[in-house]
């Protein structure tokens, strides 16, 4: 480029040209310099995205292998049973699950708990039908899962994740949106409300049900994380589903709001099959069954009493989490005397 320049001003020197001249020349040579660094710069931009597009395109090229069954998911439905389920990802020789027997029944409480890598994420898919077992095979009513279509199975499906979502609209659509036929129903948006506890803090809300939720809006609120979390409970409490699926649902709430929900959990009696991902024991305590994952195995099975005098790993975490329930409380206990 500096070549370039004296090579101007040299030539604009022996042809006599003006100073403006000159300058005019140099900012074109300066021009042209960026047009050519931006011109590379998109080629390899334009490079490196032909990198992903290649993935995308073989991506797009895996053939289907799923095939969609033709029955329609029964409802209700009595019992779902893994029959011998062992389960390793597509590409890996490490068995995820191994040997899972176990029946889930309709109506009653499901605790899976485990350290994390247990295997908990892939239990639920499989039940979802969204992977095929490796080995061994899930029964809905003595059916093969894999004979019923997959619609019609999460139409009978509800779930609260981690990482729900937070719609920026009022709060009665955010609830409504969990069973669109009932999006404008204020009676059913308030009972689902109810069942959560989510009404307590909604009921101090400046606009109450109309009240809009995030910054977007002039005139909203914004909620803590875990009245969103209450939210996303009663959102998936809408839809009259079969199955309740609640993975780590309490994981932003306080012990009392936890406890809350809980209870409140106890008081619909459970109509529905409730399976519930947690880390926290002391949720445990009023499901039906705990399921215990441990390297993908079913290390316990049963009532909290129950595994609670079988004194094996369940009771082990249990008592530790108990000692730090009861060292936090102490503490706390400690703090307010010392104040
Ligand atoms: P948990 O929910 O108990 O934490 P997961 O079911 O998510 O456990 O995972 C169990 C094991 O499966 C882990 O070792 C994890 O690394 C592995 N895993 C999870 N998803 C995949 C995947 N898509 N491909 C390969 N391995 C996976």
């Amino acid at each position: 480029m500096y070549f370039i320049k004296v090579l101007v001003v040299i030539i604009c020197v022996n042809s006599r040209l003006t100073i403006g001249s000159l300058t005019m020349y140099v900012t074109a040579v300066d021009n042209l310099k960026n047009a050519v660094s931006n011109i590379l710069s998109l080629l390899s931009m334009a490079y490196e995205n032909c990198l992903y597009m290649q993935s995308i395109f073989h991506l797009l090229e895996i053939p289907e292998e799923y095939q969609d069954g033709k029955r329609e998911f029964p409802s209700p439905f009595e019992r779902i049973e893994f029959r011998q389920v062992s389960f390793r990802y597509p590409g890996t020789h490490h068995y995820v699950l191994k040997n899972i027997n176990v029946v889930l029944e309709a109506e009653h409480s499901y605790a899976l708990v485990g350290l994390n890598g247990s295997g908990k994420t892939t239990f639920i898919k499989l039940l979802l039908n969204l992977y095929k077992p490796t080995e061994g095979e899930i029964f809905v009513d003595g059916i093969n899962i894999s004979e019923y279509n997959r619609s019609s199975l999460f139409q009978n499906v509800s779930a609260v994740f981690q990482d729900f979502i937070q719609y920026p609209f009022d709060i009665k659509t955010n609830i409504g949106l969990g069973y669109l036929e009932e999006l404008n129903n204020l009676d059913k948006i308030i009972e689902a409300a109810k069942n959560s506890g989510a009404d307590e803090f909604i009921a101090q809300l400046p606009e109450k049900y109309e009240t809009r939720l995030k910054k977007e809006w002039s005139g909203s609120v914004d909620l803590s994380l875990g009245q969103w979390q209450k939210l996303a409970i009663t959102r998936a409490l809408m839809k009259p589903s079969a199955i309740l699926i609640l993975d780590e649902p309490t994981a932003s709430l306080d012990a009392i709001s936890e406890h809350e929900i809980f209870m409140q959990f106890q008081q619909m009696k459970f109509s529905r099959l409730c399976i519930m991902v947690t880390h926290r024991f002391v949720n445990t305590r009023e499901v039906n069954n705990i399921i215990v994952l441990q390297s993908g195995e079913i290390r316990e099975l049963g009532t909290h009493a129950e595994l609670i005098q079988q004194k094996g790993v369940y009771a082990s975490l249990y008592r530790m989490q108990a000692d730090s329930y009861e060292k936090e409380a102490a503490e706390e206990f400690h703090e307010k005397v010392t104040m």
